[in-house]
């Protein structure tokens, strides 16, 4: 990408070394700045098999970073996977909800877990909401934007999946349904099969670096 485009449109891809830090199951686990250095942090959340590790691979390989985001077991997974991105962002994978199978206790665990990280964490600066384009908004994914509202923390919507929508129509309808629930904040599309939508959401994230 040319010098110009990024001046315009505020995109560039993160350095190409990003790893892994922590998978924590509890906050005293939730990994502190390096050398006292906070690096903005972007939360990714969503239902279970929304297309989370496919989003963040393709943001990852937008960046040519080598590294793997491994979808979870659907419910099984109670953990939030920390990664540095470059020298950029750290990136906060949170564990798939709405799995039906899970236990109420485990799914207790799971509320706790993300609440005390979205109320006390410190770093973050942004989450990323996924909704399956075709699917729209379902219970848990309101109760969770309405949490992030009542918090104040700042968040866009990613409307994953978007190739499965075939015709126009059926894309407008789509994104018509998310619309109507959430009428005013950024609604980014998006396809891991095509790419569509990385730039956007890349440029999203690094908003967030320019309002520090
Ligand atoms: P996660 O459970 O939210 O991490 O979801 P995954 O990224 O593992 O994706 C769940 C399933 O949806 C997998 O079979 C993916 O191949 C598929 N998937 C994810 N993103 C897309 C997409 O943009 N388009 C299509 N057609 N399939 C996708």
């Amino acid at each position: 990408m040319s010098q110009a485009l990024r001046k315009t449109t505020g995109y560039r891809p993160p350095a190409a070394n990003c790893r892994f830090i922590i998978s924590a199951a509890r906050p005293e686990q939730f990994p502190d700045g390096a050398a006292g250095v906070e690096l903005p942090e972007i939360a990714f959340l969503g239902r279970s098999n929304v297309g989370k590790s496919s989003l963040l691979n393709a943001l990852a390989g937008a960046g040519k970073c080598k590294l793997a985001f491994v979808s979870a077991r659907p419910g099984c997974t109670q953990f939030i996977n920390f990664y540095r991105i470059g020298d950029d962002f750290t990136f906060a994978d949170l564990p798939g909800y709405g799995f039906a199978k899970v236990p109420l206790e485990k799914k207790r665990e799971w509320k706790r877990l993300i609440e005390t990280y979205l109320l006390h964490r410190e770093p973050l600066r942004l989450c990323v909401l996924l909704l399956d384009a075709r699917r729209g908004w379902m219970d848990q994914d309101l109760d969770l934007k309405r949490w992030l509202e009542v918090q104040g923390r700042p968040y866009i919507v990613v409307a994953t999946k978007m190739d499965k929508l075939k015709t126009q129509q059926e894309e407008l309808k789509g994104i018509e349904a998310i619309r109507a629930q959430y009428p005013e904040g950024e609604l980014l599309p998006f396809s891991a099969l095509t790419g569509r939508g990385a730039r956007e959401i890349w440029q999203a994230i690094w908003k967030t670096k320019r309002q520090q």
